[in-house]
């Protein structure tokens, strides 16, 4: 199929339309969102969510996040808008972060992956509200990667992963947060945070009170174990490179790093740390500030493959409030596999 790319740079462009249209007609487009890039379709129709899951090869037991552009969307999808959810709409949206709750009939079971539950946010991205507005009905996005490798948050990955595969590409340059959106289940109680993101633990609680961190954020599943969501069993973010995450200052990384170095190690470190490395270096933003980190760690991980490496040490981030978001992905890049210096 020919996968049509449309440069979009204010929610005023007239190609905002185009590609509404697009989406009201069944077709599939890649919309930028503030936290990754989205692989959209209409949330309100299974066949567009089957389309989804082929399109990025990822098993169809793992549900979609649904987008809406506008508050009065979101009764019509769920059971009921409990005050805890009001309060938190109230505070986090338009924003990255995603709520989940019992789902009304006009859910496809296809978009909830054979859940009872749905989840949707509101994102803060104008260029996405305004394309949702324009299709005229919720989108489902998913980020719009392969299924199994990085996020996307330049329109070039989603250009590399998604040519041939989908109706359309918008072009709209870098993502802003870098990470997917904070996750959060209010059809349990108490709320359970199962993917971290910019929205940390420590602002869901000023608001909700008490929260649970699931276990899947920290660690891998037991065989056998249940996955409160399903996103989180399968392997995830990893580049192609097998990846160790290294803890310790830098000074014990960077003699790690230069005493076990071989034909194909990367380093995966901070801005300003690549001169002491006797190895090729990628970098994932500035040590000790996680917001620069969340917006460059998906980008590092594609460039590792890129260069050919075929073994990476990583830098070990900070993993409290946004920190924990940067923690989670790279844990899971790096298949749980941690040494401690
Ligand atoms: P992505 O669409 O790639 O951003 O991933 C969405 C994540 O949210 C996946 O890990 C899903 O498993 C999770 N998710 C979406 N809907 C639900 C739901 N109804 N219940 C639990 N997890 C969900
Ligand atoms: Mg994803």
């Amino acid at each position: 199929m020919e996968t049509k790319i449309f440069k979009i740079n204010s929610p005023e462009d007239e190609n905002i339309k185009a590609v509404g249209e697009i989406l009201r007609e069944g077709g599939l487009a890649a919309i930028p969102t503030e936290t990754v890039y989205g692989l959209a379709g209409n949330a309100l129709d299974g066949k567009c969510a089957e389309k989804i899951f082929a399109a990025k090869g990822r098993p169809s037991d793992n549900p979609l996040i649904v987008h809406i552009s506008s508050f009065s969307q979101w009764a019509p999808l769920v059971k009921e808008i409990p005050e805890s959810a009001k309060a938190l709409a109230d505070a986090f949206w338009p924003g990255p972060l995603t709520i989940i709750l019992p789902k009304s009939e006009l859910i496809p079971k296809e978009v909830s992956g054979g859940l009872d539950t749905v989840a949707v946010r509101m994102p803060e991205n104008e260029i996405a509200r305004a394309i949702i507005e324009s299709a005229g009905v919720p989108l489902a996005a998913p980020s719009a990667n392969l299924s199994g490798k990085p996020s996307p948050t330049t329109a070039s990955h989603v250009i590399d992963d998604m040519t041939g595969r989908i109706d359309a590409i918008v072009d709209s340059g870098d993502c802003n947060v870098g990470v997917e959106s904070t996750v959060l289940s209010l059809a349990v109680y108490p709320p359970r945070l199962l993917r971290p993101g910019q929205v940390t633990p420590v602002m869901l609680t000023e608001i909700l009170g008490e929260i649970e961190i699931d276990d899947a954020v920290f660690d891998k599943l037991l065989d056998g174990q249940e996955a409160a969501s399903p996103g989180m069993k399968y392997k995830h973010y990893s580049p192609d490179a097998s990846v160790v995450l290294v803890k310790g200052s830098f000074e014990k990384f960077a003699k790690h790093v230069n005493s076990n170095a071989v034909d194909g190690t990367v380093a995966l470190c901070f801005e300003g740390e690549e001169a002491s490395l006797s190895v090729p270096a990628v970098t994932y933003g500035r040590r000790n500030d996680p917001a620069s980190q969340a917006k460059h760690i998906f980008d590092a991980l594609r460039t590792v493959d890129k260069i050919g490496a075929k073994q990476v040490f990583a830098r070990f981030p900070e993993n409290e409030g946004m920190g924990l978001a940067v923690f989670n992905r790279l844990l899971r890049a790096a298949a749980f596999n941690i040494i401690e210096l």
